[in-house]
């Protein structure tokens, strides 16, 4: 399997010199099942699927675009994935199961349709399909994805892990374990749900938005702190973490002293940045 970090960020994008090291794109990752193929299932369509043309070498996009929620952060590439809006191109858009009941397309269409945007999802061109994920295991692409729900705030979250029989990755980008309880270490639950996506992973991609000197003022807005991703990872025995999800005003420079915090760990962790590469 071959990763790569389309985009980062949480929140908004964040744009600006601050921002060049890691890149200022939100939330999107790329699966391809070997270095010689294409990508063909994209983890949230935040910014960074703007930057997904890069790895189709001029190809329209054909494969699936599966969102973990429906935040602006993880949602505003769909109407400007050049890749995608094209007469060949072939998608399908898979999302959480609302409780609402309402079908994908029309939830999609809360974000992407006037007055808010020109054209509604289904008038993009090529061949795009609209369907939603119980937090059941299916097969996807060729992987084995099983989604779980897990606490954020505002909307249903699923959480994925990802298998394609030899290797397993873990997408957790938007988590916070705070709401069901503040653990035995005051960052937040290692609940079932979480342990059970992260058992035994190769790479735990993780909710790392913020400090624990943030937590008290921030803990409401839905977020983990970077300790506690790679608290999980220990707890689940995960091989690697990748902290994912960089507050928007978080720069590089910071960037580069959370890594240095973190340097030694085990299991080691980076500090995601775009356009990372992980070949497993
Ligand atoms: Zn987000
Ligand atoms: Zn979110």
């Amino acid at each position: 399997m071959r990763i790569t970090l389309c985009g980062v960020r949480g929140s908004t994008p964040a744009p600006g010199i601050d921002f060049v090291r890691h890149g200022g794109h939100t939330s999107c990752v790329a699966l391809t099942h070997s270095a010689a193929e294409q990508p063909t299932l994209v983890l949230d369509a935040g910014t960074g699927l703007q930057t997904l043309g890069r790895l189709l070498d001029g190809s329209p996009f054909a494969g699936t675009i599966l969102l973990s929620h429906l935040h602006w952060d993880h949602v505003l590439g769909l109407p400007f994935f050049v890749a995608g809006d094209r007469p060949e191109a072939s998608i399908s858009v898979l999302l959480p199961e609302q409780q609402s009941g309402e079908d994908a397309a029309t939830v999609l269409a809360g974000i992407m349709s006037p007055p808010y945007f020109p054209i509604g999802p289904t008038q993009l061109r090529g061949d795009w399909s609209f369907g939603s994920v119980a937090p059941v295991e299916r097969e996807i692409e060729g992987f084995t994805v099983l989604a779980r729900e897990i606490p954020h705030k505002g909307g249903r979250t699923f959480g994925y892990r990802i298998s394609d029989g030899r290797s397993t990755l873990t997408y957790m980008p938007d988590h916070c374990p705070t709401m069901l309880g503040p653990g035995e270490d005051g960052l937040g639950a290692y609940h079932a749900a979480a342990i059970e996506l992260a058992k035994d992973a190769d790479v735990l991609i993780h909710d790392a938005q913020l400090l624990p000197s943030e937590l008290a003022a921030e803990a409401d807005f839905g977020h983990s702190v970077a300790d506690y991703s790679l608290a999980l990872a220990q707890r689940a025995n995960a091989r690697s973490v990748v902290f994912f999800h960089h507050r928007h005003d978080r720069t590089d420079d910071a960037l580069d002293a959370l890594a240095a915090r973190f340097e030694g760990a085990t299991p080691p962790v980076t500090v995601g940045a775009e356009r990372d590469v992980l070949e497993l």
